[in-house]
C-alpha cells in the first residue's frame, strides 16, 4: 500500500482555516492523519517514501461545479449542435478531462453533455480506462418546448445537443426516470432562457411551478438531487420552492427571492467566469464593447445580493464554465475563485473553501473529498506559491508541482499538440463584407455571444 509523508509544507485544509505546517500522512488513496499523528504514525510504519515540499503550499484539489467536458470549446451552440459526432466527441472528450486533471482539477460537475457523454466518461475514469478527474454527472439538460439556452435551435420535441425537451408531466416523469436507469448523478433543467423576440426581454422562465415541482418529485423519490440554471428573482423563488437542490447563476435576485433562498440555504454556484473573461478580455478576441459592458453590469448586479446570501449561510460554490472557446480547458477553472475575491469581497481563504470544501457537495462526495483532513480521499495540490494570500497562483501552470488524486501521482507531462477533426469547427466566410469595411472601416466583431 502506498504511504507517503508529505513533509515541511504550508496545509490549507479547504475549510477556511489559516494555512498550517504540518505533515500529511497518505496510506492507500485516503488521508490518514495530518500535524504530530501523520509523523508519530509514519514513524511506525516500513518503508515510507517522504516527500519534502518546502516552501509550497499542499491544498485540496480544485473542484469546477460547471465543466462541460464534452464540448471540446466550440464558439456556438450551432457548432456544438451540428457539427459533433458521438463517438470522436466521447475520444475528445477524454484528453480534455486528462487536460483538466493536469491543471490541478481533481474532480468536476458536468451537469449536461452532447450525447450524454458524462455518464461514459465518468465510469471510464471510475473504472481505471482512462485518466480524468472524479466526475459527477447529469445526463440531457431538461427544456420546456418554449426555449432555454438555445434560442430557436430548440425544437419542439425531442434532442438537440445537451438538451432533450419535455412536454408535460408524464413526459418530464418517464426522462427523469430514463436517466436515472442510465447512470446520472444529477438532473438538471433550464428554468429560464432567451426566447428571441420575448417582450419580457432578458431570460424568461421556461417552466411552470407545477411543472418544476414535478421534476423535483420525480427525482427526489429515486435519490438523485435536481440542479437549475436560473436567472431572474421569480425562477429562483420557484425553484427553490420547488425543492431544487442548487442553483446555477442566481443573478439579478431581489429582496424576497433572496429571503427563499436564505430560508433554505439552497447552494448556489453563480458561474461569473465566462461573463468575466469576456468582460475584461473580450477586446482581444473582438467581443464587442456593449456585450462586454453587459456582462460587466450583471456581475456588478448580482455581486451585493449574493455577498449577502453568502453573509447569511448560503454556500456559495466555484463553476467556471470552461469547455466554450472563451473557457477552454485547463486555463481558468481557478478564475471563479479570483471573481469571487474581487467581485464579491471574499477572503482567498473563502474562496478557496467555495472551491475545495463546499464544492464536494456538487460531487455528491461532501465530506469524502474537498478538505485535507484524515480519511478524505488524497485528492491534492503542491503548488509553489501562497495561495492564501493570491488565488490567481492557481492558474498559474509553472507553480503547479504536483497533483495527486486518490494519492496517486498525474503525470503533469502535457499531451502534444492537435488539430480540429474535419468538419469539427462551424466555417464562415469571415465577418460581413460592407462596402464600409471593404473601403477600411473596422468589420463588426465575429464572437457568437449566445449564452451558456
Ligand atoms: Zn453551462
Amino acid at each position: 500500500m502506498n504511504a507517503t509523508l508529505i513533509t515541511n509544507g504550508s496545509v490549507i485544509d479547504g475549510t477556511g482555516a489559516a494555512p498550517r505546517a504540518e505533515s500529511v500522512l497518505i496510506l492507500g488513496d485516503k488521508i490518514a492523519a495530518t500535524g504530530a499523528a501523520a509523523e508519530a504514525q509514519a514513524a511506525q510504519l516500513p518503508g515510507v517514501h517522504t516527500m519534502d515540499v518546502a516552501g509550497c503550499t499542499v491544498m485540496p484539489g480544485l473542484i469546477d461545479g460547471h465543466c462541460h467536458i464534452s464540448f471540446d470549446e466550440p464558439n456556438s451552440n450551432d457548432e456544438l449542435f451540428f457539427h459533433r459526432r458521438h463517438g470522436l466527441a466521447a475520444i475528445t472528450a477524454a484528453r480534455n478531462a486528462r487536460r483538466v486533471l493536469q491543471s490541478g482539477v481533481t474532480g468536476i460537475m458536468d451537469a449536461d453533455s452532447i450525447f450524454e457523454i458524462g455518464v461514459d466518461l465518468r465510469d471510464a475514469i471510475e473504472a481505471g480506462i482512462i485518466t480524468g478527474p472524479r466526475i459527477s454527472t447529469g445526463g440531457y439538460a431538461l427544456w420546456t418546448s418554449v426555449g432555454g439556452t438555445a434560442g430557436r435551435l430548440i425544437p419542439d420535441r425531442g434532442v438537440m445537443g445537451y438538451g432533450k425537451v419535455v412536454a408535460g408531466r408524464d413526459e418530464i416523469i418517464a426522462e427523469v426516470r430514463r436517466q436515472i436507469k442510465g447512470g446520472v448523478d444529477w438532473i438538471k433543467v433550464h428554468v429560464t432562457g432567451l426566447v428571441p423576440r420575448h417582450p419580457l426581454g432578458g431570460e424568461v422562465q421556461s417552466w411552470s411551478r407545477e411543472e418544476l415541482r414535478t421534476v423535483c418529485a420525480a427525482a427526489h423519490e429515486l435519490g438523485i438531487p435536481v440542479l437549475g440554471h436560473c436567472r431572474g428573482a421569480g425562477a429562483i423563488v420557484d425553484c427553490v420552492e420547488a425543492g431544487m437542490d442548487l442553483i446555477l447563476h442566481a443573478t439579478l435576485m431581489d429582496d424576497r427571492a433572496l429571503d427563499v433562498l436564505v430560508k433554505h440555504r439552497t447552494p448556489v454556484m453563480p458561474v461569473f467566469t465566462f461573463l468575466a473573461n469576456l468582460a475584461d478580455y473580450g477586446a482581444r478576441i473582438g467581443a464587442d464593447d456593449t456585450v462586454r459592458a453587459m456582462f460587466r453590469r450583471e456581475i456588478a448586479d448580482s455581486a451585493q445580493m449574493l455577498r449577502r446570501a453568502y453573509d447569511a449561510g448560503v454556500p456559495l460554490l466555484c463553476g467556471s464554465e470552461s469547455g466554450f472557446s472563451i473557457t477552454p480547458y485547463g486555463d481558468w477553472h481557478y478564475r471563479e475563485m479570483e471573481v469571487f475575491v474581487r467581485e464579491l469581497g471574499l477572503t482567498p481563504l473563502q474562496a478557496i473553501q467555495c472551491s475545495t470544501q463546499a464544492n464536494a457537495f456538487a460531487m455528491r462526495m461532501a465530506g469524502k473529498v474537498g478538505e485535507v483532513l484524515p480519511g478524505r480521499l488524497a485528492d491534492l495540490l503542491i503548488v509553489d506559491g501562497n495561495p492564501a494570500t493570491d488565488v490567481t497562483v492557481l492558474g498559474d501552470a509553472a507553480r503547479l508541482k504536483q497533483v495527486l488524486l486518490g494519492g496517486r501521482s498525474v503525470d503533469l507531462t502535457p499531451d502534444a499538440p492537435r488539430r480540429d477533426p474535419p468538419g469539427w469547427r462551424v466555417s464562415t466566410y469571415g465577418a460581413r463584407l460592407g462596402k464600409d469595411v471593404a473601403a477600411g472601416a473596422p468589420p463588426p466583431p465575429p464572437v457568437d455571444l449566445t449564452e451558456p
